[in-house]
């Protein structure tokens, strides 16, 4: 059978547009609620093109009757045909396409969304049909216009007259095609004056093929249909044209292409989105405190993570350049007296021999070093010497800028030589740019000029080594340091940072033998910096913990509005899925707004964290703002949008179109 052409002949011999034969439905007979049926065996037919009144007292089943032929609502019993197809094998987006393509619904209370303008709510169905924003705009207007509301297009619900508001929803119901227009007491709650108006309407749609199914109790309404239905307690007891009514008027509509519903599209994703972010902000925007204080949990969650890595991050690596400058094999030794009393040791040459021979010591380096008078020309100032062996550069992990380091020949012949740092250079030769073989007169003694140190910033604590001059270590005892006995201290290289225990044990076992008492003692540097990072970074762990526990606590105030937001808008929900929304469309749209009003917390957290990380830049607080950790906790939100959006939008989703509608859900 093709429905497309010669509709007129083949309309005969088409099965009626709506049969219904045995309905039954029944309420309750859950929860312990006892079971109620309504309406008891409704065997009916409605032809294209008839205009239908269904009359009956109140209570007597009418509205119950038309969700069903609606499909709104499903039969407990009988069958519903559409066009011949048994409709109780359509699924729920199949229903749901149904609806769009086919029916239109007029209600007594409007039913129109209060926050969208006549527009807006004229173009809901044609959004679910997948129109363009430009067709929809187009067509609402054209609509409104006929319907007598050109100059109301912008106007919001509560800014119309109730016989303004029918029509708006007269309007939407035409939005797809409207070939079904189901209007439950359409008149009930106007005056009569706009009562005649809407039923003139009705008759007018008739007339142009429209298939009009009024549903009343008002019996003079009633009578302005071509067919009249009385129902009476759940069963039908009058039909002024059974099996279908003539009709006057020879238009019909081209029927609605039923194979259609298997490929049911629906809004186009864009499309869908575009309108769901729209919805989403205008409900941001309506309810501003709300959101507002919504928001500010997203966005402390966002910033405090941001600020808290931050500053962790800082502190972590303010500890790693400290490790960077020493290493973490440092171990450094020094003579004390021994904790039983007594004088302290002498650490000598043969001592620190026995050590350097130990397998799990690289390097041993003593150090003297004092502040002493250091001049050239006429430049004459207090500068620290530090006296060590060749290996400085080595154990500092430090750099020779100009010339060379000493050599330990050099050392041991006592050489006198001496390397500058970077600050010392400037102070000393501000005119050479290179004073290799210059002389520097250190205490009484004149050394030559061999090298300068790279510069080493200001990383290394509060003394800095930039200010320093270096000569061997040798040549300072026997040529500035005369009175020394011992180096300060000595520095002690493990062979690897994972021996510096092992290093720091033998080291001990050494001395204590040789000196017959604990005379010295060791500090174990690289351990304490080792720790003292491993602190920091668990404390940055812990940092972004916290930080991310605001953030889920933020995901929950969302989730909260969410379910607030469903539950106040069960009518919309309601109304949309009477329009032809399908379950995916209301979902996609809870789970946008839940996902928006996180995305803009998360700017918005971000924006603040950026903010108060730049403040404490300011105020020279070690931070180190990281990309990944802004991107990582906008997600992090825009994540808790999709986890704790999800649940409300498949409660909206879930709700059942007619309870929705009654706005119980
Ligand atoms: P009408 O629209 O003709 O006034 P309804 O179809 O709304 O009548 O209701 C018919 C009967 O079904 C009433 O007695 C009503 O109490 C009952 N009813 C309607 N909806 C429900 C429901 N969801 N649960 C239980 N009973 C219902
Ligand atoms: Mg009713």
């Amino acid at each position: 059978m093709d429905p497309v052409v010669n509709a007129a002949h083949a309309d005969a011999e088409r099965p009626p547009l709506i049969a219904l034969r045995g309905i039954r439905k029944r309420y309750g007979g859950t929860k312990g609620r006892p079971e109620v049926e309504v309406l008891h065996g409704i065997d009916l037919d409605i032809r294209q093109g008839e205009f239908v009144a269904i009359v009956g007292t109140s209570g007597s089943g009418k509205s119950t009757l038309m969700n069903l032929l609606g499909c709104l609502d499903r039969p407990s019993d009988g069958t519903y045909r559409f066009d011949g197809r048994d409709v109780a094998g359509f699924d729920a987006d199949e229903l749901a396409w149904l609806r769009r393509e086919a029916f239109g619904f007029v209600f007594q209370g409007y039913h129109l969304i209060a926050t969208e303008s006549a527009r807006e709510n004229v173009e809901v169905p044609a959004i679910y049909a997948g129109a363009t924003e430009a067709e929809r705009a187009e067509r609402a207007a054209a609509l409104l216009t006929r319907l007598g509301l050109p100059d109301k297009l912008d106007h919001r619900p509560n800014q119309l007259s109730g016989g303004q508001q029918q029509r708006v929803s007269i309007a939407r119901a035409l939005m797809n095609g409207g070939r079904i227009i189901l209007a439950d007491e359409p008149t009930g709650a106007l005056d009569s004056k706009s009562g005649a108006e809407v039923m003139a309407l009705l008759r007018e749609l008739a007339d142009a093929g429209h298939t009009v199914i009024v549903i009343t109790h008002d019996r003079e309404v009633a009578a302005q249909a071509r067919r009249v239905i009385e129902l009476r307690d759940g069963a039908i007891v009058g039909d002024s044209a059974p099996g279908g009514a003539d009709r006057s008027s020879g238009t019909t509509l081209p029927p609605l292409d039923m194979a259609a519903a298997d490929r049911a599209g629906g809004a186009s994703f864009g499309a869908d989105l575009r309108e769901a972010a729209r919805t989403a902000w205008r409900g941001m925007r309506l309810n501003r405190a709300r959101t507002g204080l919504t928001l500010l949990g997203i966005v402390i969650g966002v910033a405090s993570v941001i600020v808290m890595l931050a500053i962790g991050e800082g502190a972590r690596q303010r500890v790693v350049a400290q490790m960077g400058t020493m290493g973490t094999a440092i171990l450094y030794l020094g003579s004390s007296p021994p904790k039983s009393g007594g004088p302290a040791g002498q650490l000598t040459a043969e001592d620190l021999d026995a050590v350097a021979e130990l397998p799990a010591i690289r390097r041993v380096m003593p150090v003297i070093g004092d502040p002493i008078t250091v001049r050239h020309g006429r430049v004459d100032r207090q500068v620290y010497v530090f006296a060590a062996s060749e290996q400085m550069p080595l154990v500092h992990q430090w750099r020779v800028a100009l010339g060379r380091y000493y050599t330990d020949a050099e050392d041991r012949d006592l050489a006198p030589l001496v390397v500058l740092g970077h600050k010392a250079h400037q102070h000393f030769f501000p005119d050479h740019p290179n004073p290799l073989g210059q002389q520097l007169l250190i205490g009484n003694s004149p050394f030559e000029v061999i090298g300068v140190m790279a510069e080493r910033g200001t990383e290394s604590g509060a003394q800095s080594y930039d200010d320093m001059v270096f000569i061997p270590y040798r040549a300072g005892r026997a040529r500035v340091y005369l009175v020394q006995t011992q180096p300060d201290y000595v520095v002690v290289e493990a062979a690897s940072s994972g021996q510096v225990d092992a290093a720091e044990t033998a080291m001990k076992t050494v001395l204590t033998a040789r000196h017959g008492r604990e005379d010295f003692a060791i500090s174990n540097a690289g351990a304490r910096l080792q720790a003292e990072a491993a602190t920091r970074q668990s404390m940055t762990v812990m940092l972004g913990l916290i930080a991310a526990v605001s953030l889920v606590v933020g995901g929950i105030g969302v989730m909260n509005v969410m379910l607030m937001t469903v539950r106040e808008r069960t009518r919309e929900i309601g109304i949309r899925m009477a329009t032809g929304a399908r379950q995916r469309d209301i979902q996609r749209q809870f789970m946008t707004e839940a996902v928006l009003l996180t995305v803009t917390g998360g700017g918005v957290g971000v924006t603040l964290g950026i903010a108060i990380g730049a403040a404490l830049i300011v105020a020279q607080v070690p931070v180190v703002l990281s990309v990944g950790a802004m991107l990582g906790a906008f997600l992090c939100a825009v994540a808790t949008g999709l986890v704790f959006g999800y649940m409300p939008a498949k409660t909206a989703a879930r709700l059942d179109p007619v309870v929705a509608l009654s706005g119980e859900g």
